[in-house]
């Protein structure tokens, strides 16, 4: 697998080349709006099953001079981006009733430029294809007591055997959930800590409830 750094070089790539081709379509079909276009940011999650992935997005709004037919801007939309080496799908450019659509692939990505029919809006989105960035994204934290570094008169949390974390979703808030890929956590509801330690990883033995002290068979039994 390739290092996160080059697949993250990878995604930029791409939203770079996804903000040029919007900026240029901005620049062509709604000058008044250039400014509109925010620069290439984090990238968003597009997917949170695991591995979670990632990809760029753009979303621009401009207006067009109402003496441009839609037709008119989609034909030079769809001329700019094959130009640009960008492949303008089959039916870009035919008018609904509500509006004329252009859109362009290339490498994954996509843009859309959607000329309303019955207003001068022009809406430009476009997001490159999803990558994982990380083949471990969630790896599990590393314990907060071990029997080796425990505080006298303390044992270790039976619940969490010393983690500290929340035994269900391992401190991530979160669980697997097949059809979002995450849910929240049932048990700490994104807290993350155990419940019974609450996050010490350890518990004085001096105030263990009979309940949490049969977890502790080589303690002295003091109930008789
Ligand atoms: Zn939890
Ligand atoms: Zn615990």
């Amino acid at each position: 697998m390739a290092h996160a750094s080059d697949t993250r070089a990878q995604l930029d790539r791409w939203g770079a080349e996804l903000h040029a081709r919007i900026a240029e379509l901005v620049a062509l079909c709604t000058p008044e709006a250039v400014g509109e276009q925010r620069g290439l940011g984090e990238p968003e999650v597009a997917d949170w099953h695991e591995p979670v992935r990632y990809r760029h997005s753009v979303t621009v709004r401009g207006s067009r001079d109402p003496s441009i037919s839609p037709e008119t801007l989609a034909t030079r939309a769809a001329d700019a981006l094959v130009t640009a080496g960008w492949q303008v799908s089959a039916d870009s450019g035919e008018p609904t009733e509500s509006a004329v659509t252009v859109v362009g692939a290339a490498e994954g990505s996509v843009v859309r430029v959607r000329f309303s029919a019955s207003s001068t809006v022009v809406l430009y989105s476009g997001e490159t294809a999803a990558l994982a960035l990380s083949a471990t994204p969630s790896e599990e934290p590393s314990p907060v007591r071990t029997a080796d570094d425990i505080d006298p008169g303390y044992v270790l949390c039976y619940e969490c055997s010393g983690t500290g974390w929340c035994p269900v979703c391992r401190g991530r808030g979160w669980v697997s959930d097949e059809i979002r890929g995450r849910h929240r956590c049932p048990e700490c509801f994104d807290r993350r800590v155990c419940p019974i330690c609450v996050g010490a990883g350890e518990l004085a033995i001096a105030r263990l409830s009979p309940v949490q002290r049969a977890n502790y068979v080589h303690l002295p039994d003091t109930s008789k």
